[in-house]
């Protein structure tokens, strides 16, 4: 059994509220919400971190970002805008090692985040 939680929550080993899946990607609720709308896009295959994408992950990172554009539109933020974030390594502030993209709104972002 896979030992990483985002690749369980993806084999629906332990429950997440997810909001989107298809057969490459998955997006639930994070259940530490820095916003009123805090969401987590993953890809289905496990890829560590950023720094581990390779070329043929390409049209994959691609398909992420366009399930964050459809989630943001259904959650209202196009016009008030959002966040989305990637941490990378210990440094980036990571702490699941399975490639993840948030999306944050709902509130005023602030810059520079800590
Ligand atoms: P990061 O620090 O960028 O690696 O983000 C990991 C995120 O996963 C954090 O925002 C956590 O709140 C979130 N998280 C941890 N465990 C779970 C879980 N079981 N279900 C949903 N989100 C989770
Ligand atoms: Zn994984």
């Amino acid at each position: 059994m896979t030992q990483c939680l985002f690749c369980r929550i993806i084999k629906k080993e332990i429950p997440g509220r997810i909001v989107y899946e298809d057969d490459d990607a998955l997006a639930f609720e994070d259940i530490n919400p820095q916003a009123p709308v805090h969401i987590l896009v993953v890809p289905k295959k496990h890829i560590d971190s950023l720094i581990n994408l390779t070329k043929t992950d390409k049209e994959l990172m691609g398909s992420l970002y366009l399930i964050v554009n459809s989630l943001a539109k259904t959650r209202d933020l196009s016009q008030t805008g959002f966040r989305t974030v990637i941490n990378t390594g210990p440094g980036g502030g990571q702490t699941v090692y399975h490639l993840h993209v948030h999306l944050l709104g709902g509130r005023q972002m602030t810059w520079p985040p800590g």
